[in-house]
């Protein structure tokens, strides 16, 4: 599956691409899931399995949305009950040796979820279906609809997430340079340019994380990389789903973006396992590089851009962590421009503007046209 999807990824950017997948030892441990030289791009395969872990995680209860509304747009209105971080639990206590943690992290997540137990199976039956058809390269039954939804889905987040990646990898592997050249919406608008003054002396964070200037270009070509999947996809996939997929690969990317690739899972205040966000000198802020991934889906999304957006858990996630940074920097400008608030729910602005924050704020709601 993931050298499929890597090769998806890589034939997508380039009709040319001709991608080799070697298994072998690690020379050298990456820091995060890969890194690259001008030899090849090297990456572990454990954080990448995990990430489709969650990934079918993600598709599986989407696809029960999906179906429960025929396909209509009513689910974009619709609140998943599991999270990226239920997700990341769930695929992070599926690596670990017999079943206690695991059972511990569906009780914890029925519990906070107000979720039963036979939706969790249902749930989890699906993920299971999931990785035998997408191992096994095996056809999925036409007539069960469920799973060819969530067949979808999967593979298309898979490939959102895998652009990222390989695209921040590949610029690294041709010595600095971009395989996809025309510059993204983001660039061209001067997101990436605002973004990036965020992270400078009177910005909103701290700039003692400084900003490589090859990983912030780096990350720029991985975006180009999602931007030209998004295209692909939009060509070939029905509005809602195409909505719906982008917005679940926002929810997807947030596990490795904000809690770091090698992510930890520490206690929280509630005393309930929480992955632990992660800082890395030399790269964006968590924040930002969440803000940029969430940009470029939604400026390519032409039919619900409005529910294409850091929304739900994703959005609890960065309200929380933009306050952490502003509390814990005394210089921080404490300004978060329009451009950057468009890509949050308009309930957190709201919030952050005085009126009460409710459950309600971080939910991404569609225009009444
Ligand atoms: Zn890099």
């Amino acid at each position: 599956m993931i050298a499929d999807t890597a090769a998806n990824v890589f034939a997508g950017v380039d009709k040319k691409a001709d991608t080799n997948v070697m298994i072998r030892q690690c020379g050298r441990e990456p820091d995060f899931a890969c890194y690259a030289d001008q030899s090849a791009i090297y990456c572990r395969e454990e954080p990448l399995a995990q990430l489709a872990r969650m990934a079918a995680w993600l598709s599986a209860e989407t696809a029960f949305l999906f179906d429960k509304h025929r396909g209509k747009k009513g689910v974009l209105n619709e609140v998943p009950q599991l999270s990226w971080v239920d997700a990341l639990l769930l695929a992070d206590a599926e690596a670990i040796d017999g079943e206690t943690v695991f059972t511990q992290r569906a009780e914890m997540i029925m519990e906070r979820r107000d979720l039963d137990a036979d939706s969790l199976n249902a749930i989890y039956s699906l993920v299971v279906d999931i990785y035998s058809h997408t191992n096994n390269r095996q056809a999925v039954d036409p007539d069960n609809q469920v799973l060819l939804v969530a067949s979808d889905i999967y593979q298309q987040i898979m490939e959102y997430a895998f652009a990222f990646l390989l695209g921040h990898e590949g610029f690294h592997y041709t010595k600095d340079v971009c395989e996809v050249s025309r510059k993204s919406r983001i660039e061209t608008n001067g997101l990436v340019n605002e973004v990036s003054k965020m992270q400078l002396k009177g910005g909103y964070f701290n700039p003692a994380l400084t900003l490589d200037k090859n990983e912030f270009r780096a990350d720029i070509c991985g975006l180009r990389w999602m931007e030209k999947i998004a295209e692909n996809a939009e060509a070939d996939m029905p509005a809602v789903f195409d909505a719906l997929s982008k917005r679940l690969a926002i929810d997807l990317l947030s596990a490795p973006l904000l809690a770091g690739y090698l992510n930890s899972i520490a206690v929280n205040k509630l005393g309930q396992a929480a992955p632990k966000a992660k800082l890395v000198s030399g790269y964006l802020y968590p924040q930002s590089r969440l803000i940029l991934t969430s940009a470029v889906l939604n400026l390519s999304e032409a039919a619900y851009p409005e529910t294409v957006k850091i929304c739900n858990d994703s959005a609890k996630a960065m309200a929380t962590l933009m306050q952490d940074a502003y509390q814990s920097y005394p210089k921080s400008s404490g300004i978060i421009s329009d451009p950057v608030l468009a890509q949050l729910p308009p309930g957190v602005e709201k919030a952050w503007n005085g009126a009460m924050w409710k459950e309600d704020s971080f939910r991404c709601y569609m225009e009444k046209k």
